[in-house]
């Protein structure tokens, strides 16, 4: 068996009470986990904080370079809390939602967003818990009170959250919450900062600004979940620094048929576009309890996989699941023996001579060519601002890894998420020789090439001017 670090496709795993002790953290990691996620609509400042000091403990100790993606909750809309814990909706029952706080009711029950009176329509859907109840407004009065008929009736339990598929909402993208959980974020020494309910491009721009304002180096991902976002797609692609398709809101958002369509859709385009594409929600999802995985979700992990995601996620799975470290064990497998079967024919765009980085995008393009056909263990790569690793990753060269080096650990972890990249530590940059000498003696030492093997090297020359990639070599290892 491969080494777990070997596998070319990522797994994001989301931390809670089932694994936010050191120990526990320690061994997903050992497992394969190559990016813990925080989710910030669960936990407080503390406890989040404690996580990522075990993080940047482990990846000290262990010489890892997991890397952390702080998940903000975004525009997420719930109803408040239920008197007697829980109501039952029956089948053309009818119900008031307000925005005034009432412990609610089969009649009545509060909703969190102030303008949902005035934004709705009559006969719009609104979704609660997940989609499995389903009720269309009849009438608002446009302030306060919106009149309700249940579709598909259920069991409804307090704060659960609320899907508004069919109403354009005002609602601010980074709402007051995730404006406090980013001052706290935006000191801690996060890789990734996910937002989620992304509608448009300027979303994920107003993200990057408050980011860059802080000084913080953290890369954005855009949670593509709303019927608007997919509309937008190109757009967000073409802004944000990755992407999630965050598969749970958008399943209940979109038509649910359309979900394995959209799913391939944004793969494609994201390796085209050379992004980070992390496919998210359920992938595993029986074994918050079970210790093994239905058909259906082996298959579903496969075959992400073979679209060529960068990255699958673990949400419940791992956050308060019952087995952590059995649901990472068997989705590595599944990856493993998917990774033997990718496809040659992934789908990415030749370097476009119009391109601002054009020189740059065609000696990676080519480097991943040339390591199919000479056969090379690797394509090395030194990077500082990780555009290269992004470039060399999207053309997807099979059967050959992608190592970074790299002066600064964030970027290493950061890369982390990113298809086939492994990443190493090193800070001399003397001259080319050198560091290819350098270079092949650290990979030497790792068991990562053995002599005899072919590795091609990207960089740019002269090395002190910091040009983009613009050179290309082969060189044996002995
Ligand atoms: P969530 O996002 O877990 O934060 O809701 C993922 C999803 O909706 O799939
Ligand atoms: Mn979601």
């Amino acid at each position: 068996m491969l080494p777990k670090a070997q596998q070319n496709t990522k797994i994001v795993a989301t931390v809670g009470p089932a694994c936010s002790a050191y120990e526990e953290l320690l061994a997903l990691a050992e497992e394969g986990v190559d990016v813990f996620r925080l989710n910030f609509s669960h936990g407080t400042h503390e406890e989040h904080k404690a996580v990522i000091e075990h993080i940047v403990r482990i990846n000290a100790e262990f010489n890892f370079h997991v890397g952390i993606l702080a998940d903000l909750q975004g525009p997420k809309i719930r109803i408040g809390t239920i008197a007697e814990k829980e109501v039952m909706l029956e089948n053309g029952m009818e119900i008031v939602f307000t925005n005034q706080k009432c412990p609610g009711t089969a009649d009545r029950v509060h909703i969190s967003y102030e303008n949902f009176p005035k934004e709705v329509k009559k006969g719009e859907r609104v979704l609660l818990d997940d989609g499995k109840l389903v009720l269309e407004v009849v009438s608002t009065d446009r302030q306060i009170e919106v009149r309700l008929k249940v579709i598909h009736g259920g069991v409804l339990s307090s704060r659960k959250g609320v899907n508004l598929p069919d109403t354009s909402l005002s609602i601010p993208s980074i709402t007051e919450k995730d404006h406090a959980d980013l001052d706290f974020i935006l000191t801690q020494p996060v890789n990734w900062i996910a937002l989620s309910f992304v509608r448009r491009a300027e979303d994920i721009i107003e993200l990057q600004e408050l980011i860059e304002k802080a000084g913080h180096t953290a890369k954005t991902i855009a949670k593509i979940e709303k019927p608007e976002a997919v509309r937008n797609i190109r757009k967000i692609v073409m802004h944000a620094n990755a992407i999630m398709i965050a598969r749970g809101d958008l399943a209940v958002e979109v038509a649910m048929e359309k979900l394995p369509t959209i799913q391939k859709e944004i793969i494609k385009l994201c390796i085209e576009r050379s992004r980070p594409v992390i496919v998210a929600t359920q992938l595993m999802d029986s074994m918050i309890k079970n210790p093994s995985p239905t058909r259906a979700e082996i298959t579903d992990v496969a075959n992400a996989v073979l679209d060529g995601t960068d990255a699958v996620m673990l949400s419940a799975e791992t956050s308060v699941g019952l087995h952590p470290v059995r649901v990472v064990e068997a989705m590595n497998k599944i990856i493993e023996e998917a990774e033997k079967h990718f496809a040659e024919n992934i789908q990415f765009s030749i370097p476009s001579p119009k391109s601002r980085t054009y020189w740059s995008d065609t000696v990676c393009y080519h480097a991943a060519r040339m390591a199919q056909e000479v056969d090379a263990k690797a394509i090395v790569c030194l990077t500082t601002s990780g555009f290269t690793a992004f470039k060399l990753s999207s053309y997807r060269p099979i059967r050959t890894k992608v190592f970074v080096f790299s002066d600064q650990n964030s970027i290493l972890n950061t890369l982390n998420l990113v298809w086939g990249v492994q990443a190493f530590f090193y800070d001399k940059f003397t001259s080319t020789d050198e560091t290819i000498a350098d270079v092949v003696q650290i990979l030497l030492e790792a068991g990562k090439v053995t002599p005899g093997d072919v590795i091609i090297n990207t960089g740019s020359m002269p090395m002190h001017k910091k040009y983009r990639t613009n050179m290309l070599k082969l060189t044996l290892v002995d």
